[in-house]
């Protein structure tokens, strides 16, 4: 792009928007500059690709793809895997570009995650149900400039049929804030997703943050919080809560994450239906609020 702009005259500099340091080439870009190296190897795929020898990305891509030996399927979804993540940079520096954004390659990785894990639940619905799911996926946003993240997760305990849920926020650099968890004796699974997520979105509000997004893996949540759909009878103390904050200024959005990204939001809410509990704490080393 750069190299066409110049031949028609207009001026501009070809340094990498994402770490101001090297040329933007295509290969530095996708692959090789240190912003986006964090990104391949904090995704879901893990790939290092400091020490690639490739002589571009498309060689690269198909130098990647799993062998043969294993299925249609998982070769599928890795592939969409990397061009969804490739997508999600491209995308991120043209906001660097056009909208002045500041480079931020952990929400990169969140919204190609998000996407990832949109599309591997659409294509293994649409391989139970051979309909497609492409229309419910909803919109992704890009631009909100969140500032707090809030991780939560519900856990219903099979044998004592007791339910508890927890929440951790973080900082966009993934530094704690706070954490909590409440036991919710044999309330639904759900209903106590809500409860945390309502707690852990005042605090944060107390705390002064006002772009807030949350992190579970409820696709339900995800809608509601997103507003794909309209609230059921039991989420409209949770929807007009939101929508108040929203008239306030405080924006709540929500990412679909795979589990592993919650895992251990999930061990808190187990550890609340063993006995019973209902807490909330700053983490100690943090008191810097944005
Ligand atoms: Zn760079």
């Amino acid at each position: 792009m750069f190299h066409k702009l110049r031949c028609r005259g207009i001026a501009t500099s070809n340094v990498c928007l994402m770490c101001n340091e090297d040329e933007e080439t295509v290969n530095h870009l996708f692959l090789q500059c240190p912003f986006v190296r964090a990104i391949w190897l904090g995704s879901s795929l893990g790939i290092r690709t400091y020490f690639l020898v490739t002589n571009s990305v498309k060689q690269w891509v198909v130098s990647a793809i799993p062998n043969k030996e294993d299925s249609e399927d998982i070769r599928m979804l890795y592939l969409q895997s990397m061009f969804t993540i490739l997508w999600s940079i491209w995308n991120h520096r043209n906001l660097v570009l056009h909208q002045g954004k500041v480079p931020n390659p952990k929400e990169v990785l969140l919204i190609a995650q998000s996407c990832i894990c949109r599309y591997h639940q659409a294509f293994s619905m649409e391989r139970v149900q051979n309909t497609s799911t492409r229309q419910q996926q909803g919109k992704t946003f890009t631009n909100y400039n969140w500032n707090i993240i809030l991780k939560v997760a519900a856990y219903k305990n099979k044998k004592t049929k007791k339910s508890g849920a927890a929440f951790e926020a973080l900082t966009m650099d993934g530094v704690s804030i706070f954490s909590g968890g409440n036991s919710c004796g044999r309330k639904q699974h759900y209903l106590a997703l809500q409860d945390v997520v309502s707690e852990a979105i005042f605090k944060a509000k107390e705390l002064g943050f006002h772009r807030i997004l949350i992190l579970s893996t409820s696709t339900k949540l995800d809608k509601l919080c997103n507003r794909n759909r309209k609230p059921v009878w039991s989420e409209k103390t949770f929807y007009t809560d939101i929508q108040k904050l929203s008239q306030q200024d405080v924006l709540v959005n929500h990412l679909l994450v795979p589990t592993v990204v919650n895992s251990h939001v999930l061990d808190l809410a187990d550890i609340t239906t063993s006995f019973p509990v209902h807490h909330c704490r700053m983490t100690s080393d943090y008191s810097h609020v944005t």
